[in-house]
């Protein structure tokens, strides 16, 4: 039998390390400055945690796939959609949402249900619940409704005077609450919940029609809930029985499933609607918006490491692939900004390069350093834009969404240039330059300007002359370029 080969233990720059003794002056100490490899783990050690999420701190992940069974592509373009049988990858992250890392979980709250499908073109992050509503429909109320399901300041206690006097305020809680309060208020397993994806979403087809979406994932396993006092008893035995049930359930192949379904609602429908669409204390009743199969979503793999993978994994809403676009959910809206940035506090700036959330496409854009920052795909690219390098990542117009009409209003992105004179007050101020101001003003620019290449010389040369004839003159004459068989166009007086 060949004997198995141990990996060389080293430091964190790979040097071997040939004892895992602290090196002392002396069998008794002290220690020394020198001992680097007992020093670093030290400091590692100091290190270990990040910041823990303000709300589901408390969570469980497994990777998947998602396989579509039934043709929506006359609702989506979304490749992830593209065709019956097709496979994506994704990770899911389930959580409580009160309790902190370490909290128990069997405790009565809502689950959290996050999904990231790394599709190709980029990753679509599904950041929903188990419930299909919310407590709140503003999002001023978000921050204050989770500081009443933490802690007091004062007694470092849950208070349920606090929970009860913040929704006894807020009336349209009474939805969740009555959830969270009915016998499916405490989830056996994270295996026998629902996923919604809550928000009113929109799906865009190919011909760029908007239809209003509700994401749902309905468990193959059954709901299945606990008693208060079979709870109580659970976490008096295991406060991790929703990780363990999860990890031990894929460990020994018994892989999750859940049928993948979407509702959804034309403009018509959505102004006919007795209550707001957009409002995510309500529900579409099935009957008026049947459920529609799309596919079977399937947990199939533990992560290897938990705080790379599970501790690490960034949900966004803001991650979105053409096909799939937002609405005008105020609570959708706010989370499309705040979930981003909470990665970027908790994980850092550069969460997107870890490889549990870096999409499985190239990512191409003008972001670029802060900390930890790879650079894997940017290179030695320009970090800037607009500019006029030939191969530098440009946008595709193809996937530019098509516009909202609410009401009167048109939303949509407006071309910044157009429509705008960005000349004649230029000339104005040129005009109370007297001559010597023109000249130090002309040469200063000249001075710096003919480091530029030839071609960017040129087009600031125009807008030079569309500003004032004299000006252009100025500035060409000193880069020492012949703009005489240009004037013809370069010479007139401003475009705009
Ligand atoms: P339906 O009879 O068509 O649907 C009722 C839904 O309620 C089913 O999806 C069922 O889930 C779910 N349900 C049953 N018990 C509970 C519970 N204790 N907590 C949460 N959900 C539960 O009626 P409507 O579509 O008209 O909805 C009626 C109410 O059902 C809603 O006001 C809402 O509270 C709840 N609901 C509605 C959903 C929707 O999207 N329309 C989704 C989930 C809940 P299952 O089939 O898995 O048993």
């Amino acid at each position: 039998m060949t004997e198995k080969k141990c990996p060389i233990l080293t430091t964190s720059d790979g040097n071997p390390i040939g004892e895992q003794q602290a090196i002392t002056a002396g069998p008794r100490g002290p220690l020394l400055m020198q001992d680097v490899q007992l020093l670093e783990q030290m400091q590692h050690f100091n290190r270990e945690r990040i910041p823990e999420r303000s709300v589901h701190a408390n969570g469980s992940g497994a990777h998947g796939t998602l396989t579509i069974t039934n043709d929506i592509t006359k609702y989506s373009k979304a490749r992830i959609f593209s065709e019956v049988g097709k496979k994506t990858d994704c990770f899911l992250r389930f959580s409580t949402v009160a309790g902190e890392r370490g909290a128990a979980d069997a405790e009565r709250d809502v689950r959290g249900f996050a999904m990231k499908y790394y599709t190709e073109d980029g990753n679509w992050d599904l950041v929903g619940n188990n419930t299909p509503v919310f407590f709140v429909r503003d999002p001023y109320k978000f921050a204050n409704f989770i500081h009443t399901q933490k802690r007091d300041p004062k007694t470092n206690m849950r208070d349920m005077d606090m929970q009860w006097d913040f929704w006894s305020l807020c009336p349209e809680s009474l939805h969740q609450v009555t959830i969270l309060f009915s016998d499916r208020g405490i989830p056996q397993s994270y295996r026998h919940i629902n996923g919604y994806g809550s928000h009113t979403y929109s799906l865009i087809n190919a011909a760029g029609e908007r239809i209003w979406c509700k994401f749902h994932f309905k468990t193959m396993q059954g709901i299945k809930c606990l008693s208060d006092e079979d709870a109580a008893k659970l976490i008096g035995r295991d406060r991790e029985s929703n990780q363990r049930d999860l990890f031990e359930s894929i460990e020994k192949g018994d892989f999750p499933k859940w049928a993948f379904k979407i509702q959804v609602m034309t403009n018509a429908q959505a102004d006919a609607f007795p209550f707001n669409p957009f409002d995510l204390t309500k529900v579409w009743p099935h009957a008026d918006f049947p459920l529609i199969d799309v596919g079977t979503l399937e947990l199939n793999r533990n992560p290897e490491n938990y705080h790379a993978e599970v501790e690490q994994s960034s949900f966004s809403p803001s991650a979105m692939v053409p096909g799939i676009g937002s609405s005008p959910d105020k609570m959708l809206q706010a989370r499309l900004m705040s979930y981003a940035d909470a990665h970027r506090y908790r994980v850092g700036s550069n969460y997107h390069q870890l490889p549990i959330n870096r999409p499985k496409c190239p990512v191409m854009n003008y972001q670029r350093d802060g900390v930890m920052a790879t650079a894997a795909d940017y290179g030695s690219n320009k970090n800037y834009w607009p500019n006029s390098i030939e191969d530098a990542p440009k946008p595709d117009p193809v996937f530019k969404d098509p516009a909202w009409a609410l009401g009167e209003v048109i939303v949509d992105r407006y071309d910044s240039t157009v429509d705008h004179d960005d000349f004649t007050q230029v000339g104005n101020l040129y005009a109370l330059f007297d001559d010597a101001h023109r000249d130090r003003l002309t040469t200063r620019i000249a001075g710096v300007l003919g480091q530029a290449r030839r071609e960017v010389q040129m087009r600031q040369l125009c807008h030079f002359f569309r500003v004032d004839r004299d000006y252009g003159q100025r500035v060409a004459d000193k880069l020492g370029i012949d703009v005489s068989e240009f004037m013809e166009h370069a010479g007139e007086p401003a475009l705009a």
